[in-house]
């Protein structure tokens, strides 16, 4: 469930972009720097459980303009272990949502 449709494809990324992760100094390749959001920055995520569904939201906000972004893990109610063995590919998508707002809204990686 947590394909990454090619979105990459619209995005015209030039291949060796540099993107600079926006909590740090660290900075590499897309790729290096979403790993290192997911394993470094889980912290800026926030949770929040639907009263209705149940369903569990990952919120991320954006660093530099505030804009959030909601990603919902719908087996988390049904599978309580879910969110936990999942954390980091939850992780992975969250921050996925970030670096593409980051490339679309504040030019990173350019
Ligand atoms: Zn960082
Ligand atoms: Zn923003």
């Amino acid at each position: 469930m947590w394909k990454c449709r090619s979105k990459q494809k619209q995005l015209r990324l030039k291949k060796e972009a540099m993107f600079t992760c926006p909590y740090c100094e660290f900075s590499g390749k897309r790729s290096e720097v979403h790993n290192h959001l997911a394993e470094n920055h889980g912290d800026t995520l926030g949770v929040r459980v639907d009263e209705f569904t149940k369903h569990t939201f990952y919120v991320i906000t954006c660093p530099v303009c505030g804009a959030s972004y909601e990603q919902v893990t719908k087996k988390a109610r049904r599978d309580p272990s879910f969110v936990s063995e999942y954390e980091y590919e939850i992780r992975l998508v969250v921050f996925d949502l970030l670096l593409y707002h980051l490339q679309g809204e504040h030019q990173l990686g350019e």
